[in-house]
């Protein structure tokens, strides 16, 4: 039975900032929830969306609703944490909310049942999983520095073992172009994918996928406004690299009708966003019923990073062959100590690639004493306290 529900909202200030189409980066801010049973025994989620915003929804709305609650019916719990919110939250950061407490609630089910998470979605279909390395990200610096900065640090994860590199787009489209084919130059036998995060309007995304698909890039992720799902449809039925998408998106209906429009050929859920794990193993089923793979977007700790894995170590590949393409993960190298120094386990980077943890639950444990120096607010709700405590 579920007896404590507690948030912790972390904060870091970076030293240098980092940017993309839409802004830069100074700030990381994060919140992780922890669900504990009353046999001791605490699962660990995050939320992606606005820290201060996730932690009130968990605090004063969703976690009084699942209080004293059977710690092992997950789906039920989802079930009732969106009935109670249907009629104003059906997306957005209150989904975020019901994410980290899904993924919570299926760490904490596998730690009571001593299997992982892997095993909770399907079993493994495969123990490693290889990675790309997301960075590049923009500096506030002059250009000509800026594309040697990107080809400095994109060759040090080619040094590290990555096969496979994802760049940012969106600056402007001279800059982007350039970096394109100075990426291609420079990295002729790395699997290489940019991403514009909805940079774009439709005759500019025309023209960046055909130099895409021109310099043998794997896919051009979120080159239109998430809000246009038309247009998607009209861009792929005028360039031939693959369109990815999908980290703005939520619930499997969010996604179904996404990928009825027929424009996209790679789904990208984030775990910690788009209603969970356990949702995104419906958004995969919906994915896998109009033949696509999905890809999820991660972003933030190891407890979503740990999603990820597991997702994808349970993955069954669209169409399926017997020497399939194997499915890649995301692994953002852009700075964070709360993803790097703050936990006890985590998931560990070889040679670019990644070994399913076999424990447990997720597999990856925060360290309590690491967390103390990000934590800017801590709340709880628990059965027998009827006052938050202060942090
Ligand atoms: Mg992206």
């Amino acid at each position: 039975m579920i007896s404590s529900i507690k948030t912790y909202r972390l904060q870091h200030k970076l030293e240098e900032s980092f940017g993309f189409s839409q802004w830069h980066y100074d700030t990381r801010n994060q919140l992780l929830v922890e669900i504990v049973d009353d046999s001791g025994v605490s699962g660990w989620g995050e939320c992606y969306g606005p820290a201060t915003v996730t932690q009130n929804a968990i605090d004063t709305f969703y976690a009084p609703l699942l209080l004293g609650w059977d710690a092992l019916r997950n789906e039920a719990a989802w079930q009732h944490c969106w009935r109670a919110s249907l009629d104003f939250a059906m997306k957005g950061p209150m989904m975020g909310a019901i994410s980290g407490l899904d993924m919570a609630m299926l760490d904490l089910k596998g730690k009571l049942l001593n299997v992982s998470v892997s095993e909770l979605m399907g079993g493994r279909v495969r123990d490693t999983i290889q990675c790309y390395a997301t960075g590049m990200y923009f500096r506030n610096e002059p250009e000509d520095d800026l594309l040697n900065t990107i080809l400095t640090e994109a060759s040090g994860y080619v040094d590290q073992g990555y096969g496979a590199l994802k760049i940012k787009v969106g600056k402007n489209i001279a800059f982007d172009k350039a970096q394109v084919k100075a990426m291609r130059k420079a990295f002729p036998d790395t699997r290489l994918m940019a991403d514009s995060n909805h940079a774009y309007d439709l005759p500019e995304a025309i023209k960046m996928g055909r130099l895409l698909e021109e310099q043998d890039y794997c896919w051009f992720e979120e080159p239109l406004s998430p809000q246009h799902k038309g247009l998607f449809r009209q861009l792929s039925d005028k360039i031939d690299v693959p369109i990815a998408t999908g980290e703005c998106e939520q619930t499997r209906w969010g996604f179904q009708s996404l990928l009825e429009t027929g424009g996209v050929q790679i789904a990208q859920p984030d775990l910690a966003y788009c209603g969970g794990p356990t949702e995104a193993l419906k958004i995969r089923a919906i994915a896998s019923s109009h033949g696509i793979n999905v890809v999820p977007h991660c972003w933030g700790t190891q407890l979503n990073l740990a999603s990820a894995v597991h997702f994808l170590a349970s993955t069954y590949v669209e169409p399926g062959r017997a020497e399939v393409a194997e499915p890649l993960l995301e692994a953002d190298r852009t700075p964070n100590p709360m993803r790097d120094e703050m936990y006890a386990t985590e998931i560990e980077f070889h040679n670019g690639s990644v070994r399913v943890p076999t424990g447990p639950g997720l597999g990856v444990e925060p360290d309590r004493k690491a967390m103390e120096q990000f934590c800017v607010q801590q709340t709880e709700k628990s059965l027998c306290l009827k006052k938050p405590i202060p942090c």
